[in-house]
C-alpha cells in the first residue's frame, strides 16, 4: 500500500494510561479472521475466570447485521481484562495480537480530500484530560495504525454534502470546514459564543444558492459572513428560554446520550425494554424525577436540571473548545463519520453536544448533592456524550435526525445553548 497522507489535530495530546475504561464501556466487534486468531490462542474461560463459556458472541445488530464481539461481564468489562485492568491478549501475545478495534481506539480516521483526517474519541479519559504526548508528534505510529484500517480508495471518497443534496468539490467543502474551525479558534470569545457564531453563519450558508457561487467566491462569501457575525456576536446573547416542545425534543435526545449502555449491560428482556420505555416517558414529560442511568446519574427532579448551576468552569472552556475543534478538524461530525449527514446538519448535531453535556453535568452534580457544576462534572459528562456521538445506532435513526432538524428549523438550538450556559 502506498503511504497515506494523514492530517493530525493541532491541539490534542494523548497517551494511553491503561485505565481500562475502554475495555469496560465499549463492545469490541471483531472479524471472522480475528475470531479464528483469538480461538487459536487457546484461551479457556475457566482459566481466565470469565463468567461465560463463549468468549466470542455472535448475534444480530439492531439493523439485522450479523456481528461478532468479545464477550463482556455483567458490568460491561471485556472478558480479556485481567484483575490489574490490563488486556490478557496484549500481555501474552503482544499488541498486534489484539483485535483491530482495540488497537485503533481512541483514534478515528476519515477521508478528507487527498488526505485522511485523524480524530479522537473523547470517551477516553486521557483524551478529555489532554494527557500525554502531543498527537502531532506521533505521526509515524498513527500512520502505522491508519494503514491497517484505512482503505486504499479513501482519498477517492466524495466530499460530504454541504447541505442536503448540495455537493461541492472537496476544496470548496473544506473551505467551509476550515472556516468553522477558525470561528472556533477565536480565543477572545467563550466556547458558547464561538459555537453560536458558527451556527449563525452556517444558517446563511444553508440558504446560499451554490449554482452561482463556486470556487474562490465561496472563500469571499465566508470571509464576509464570518467577519460580520464575529462583530455582531461579541458575547452570549440574552435569548428567551427554549420552548416546551424544544425541551421535550432535547430531553429525548439528551436521554439517548446519557444512557451509557454497553452490549452486556443493555437489558433486552421484556423487563429491560419496559424500563427503557418508562425512561422515555419520563424524559418526554420532564416532570417528576429523572430516570436513573447508573450510579453517576441518579433520580433527581427534572426541575432541578432547569436551574442555573453556576458559570462554566474555566478549564471546561478549554476542554469544550478543544473537543469541538478536534471533531471539526477530524471531519468527525459529518459524512461517513457521522451518519452521512451534511456539514450543516452535522454541525447542528455537534452544537447540541454543548447543552447536552452541560445538562448531564448538572444531573451528575445534582446526583452528588451539589447545586454548582465543577470541571469534573463537565469532563465526565463529555465522556458519556462522546461515547454515543456518531456511534450510537439510535442517534442515527430517522427519529433522532428529525429531532435535530426540528430544533434547527424552530431556531431552538441557540436558545438551548444560551439556556445551558446561564
Ligand atoms: S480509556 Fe483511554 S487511557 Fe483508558 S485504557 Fe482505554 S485508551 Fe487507555
Amino acid at each position: 500500500m502506498s503511504r497515506i497522507a494523514i492530517e493530525l489535530p493541532t491541539l490534542q495530546n494523548w497517551t494511553c494510561h491503561n485505565c481500562g475504561g475502554c475495555c469496560k464501556q465499549h463492545a469490541i466487534f471483531i472479524t471472522d479472521e480475528e475470531r479464528e486468531r483469538i480461538e487459536s490462542q487457546g484461551w479457556d474461560s475457566d482459566q481466565i475466570g470469565a463468567s461465560q463459556k463463549d468468549l466470542v458472541i455472535e448475534e444480530r445488530s439492531l439493523t439485522g447485521k450479523r456481528t461478532l464481539r468479545l464477550a463482556q461481564e455483567a458490568d460491561g468489562s471485556c472478558v480479556f481484562l485481567d484483575e490489574k485492568g490490563l488486556c490478557r491478549i496484549h500481555g501474552k501475545f503482544g499488541e498486534p495480537a489484539k483485535p483491530l478495534a482495540c488497537r485503533i481506539y481512541p483514534y478515528a480516521f476519515h477521508p478528507k480530500g487527498d488526505t485522511v483526517a485523524v480524530s479522537l474519541r473523547f470517551s477516553c479519559p486521557s483524551v478529555t484530560e489532554n494527557r500525554g504526548t502531543p498527537v502531532r508528534r506521533q505521526k509515524k505510529e498513527i500512520r502505522e495504525i491508519a494503514e491497517l484500517v484505512v482503505p486504499e480508495k479513501a482519498t477517492k471518497f466524495p466530499a460530504p454534502a454541504v447541505i442536503k443534496r448540495t455537493k461541492l468539490h472537496w476544496d470548496e467543502t473544506l473551505s467551509i470546514v476550515n472556516a468553522i474551525d477558525q470561528t472556533l479558534a477565536n480565543d477572545g470569545a467563550s466556547v458558547g459564543v464561538k459555537v453560536l457564531r458558527a451556527l449563525s453563519w452556517l444558517d446563511l450558508i444553508a440558504q446560499t444558492n451554490f449554482q452561482n457561487i463556486r470556487g474562490e467566491r465561496i472563500d469571499e462569501l465566508l470571509e464576509i459572513l464570518t467577519t460580520a457575525i464575529e462583530e455582531e456576536l461579541q458575547e452570549l446573547p440574552e435569548l428567551e428560554n427554549p420552548s416546551s416542545l424544544a425541551m421535550k425534543q432535547f430531553r429525548l435526545l439528551a436521554g439517548q446520550y446519557a444512557r451509557k449502555d454497553t452490549f452486556a449491560s443493555a437489558d433486552r428482556s421484556f423487563k429491560g425494554r419496559w424500563k427503557q420505555l418508562r425512561a422515555a416517558f419520563r424524559l418526554t414529560s420532564g416532570s417528576g424525577l429523572t430516570p436513573a442511568f447508573g450510579n453517576e446519574l441518579g433520580e433527581v427532579p427534572f426541575s432541578t436540571l432547569e436551574k442555573s448551576f453556576g458559570p462554566l468552569p474555566e478549564e471546561s472552556e478549554e476542554l469544550l473548545t478543544r473537543y469541538f475543534r478536534v471533531k471539526v478538524q477530524g471531519l468527525h461530525f459529518c459524512g461517513p463519520a457521522f451518519y452521512n449527514m451534511s456539514v450543516v446538519e452535522g454541525f447542528q448535531s455537534l452544537a447540541i453536544v454543548l447543552p447536552t453535556t452541560l445538562w448531564i453535568a448538572r444531573w451528575r452534580a445534582s446526583t452528588n448533592g451539589r447545586d454548582q457544576i465543577c470541571h469534573e462534572d463537565v469532563r465526565e459528562a463529555l465522556q458519556i456524550v462522546d461515547h454515543q456521538h456518531g456511534y450510537s445506532e439510535a442517534l442515527g435513526t430517522w427519529g433522532a435526525r428529525k429531532r435535530v432538524s426540528t430544533l434547527a428549523q424552530m431556531g431552538q438550538i441557540p436558545k438551548l445553548i444560551a439556556w445551558a450556559l446561564k
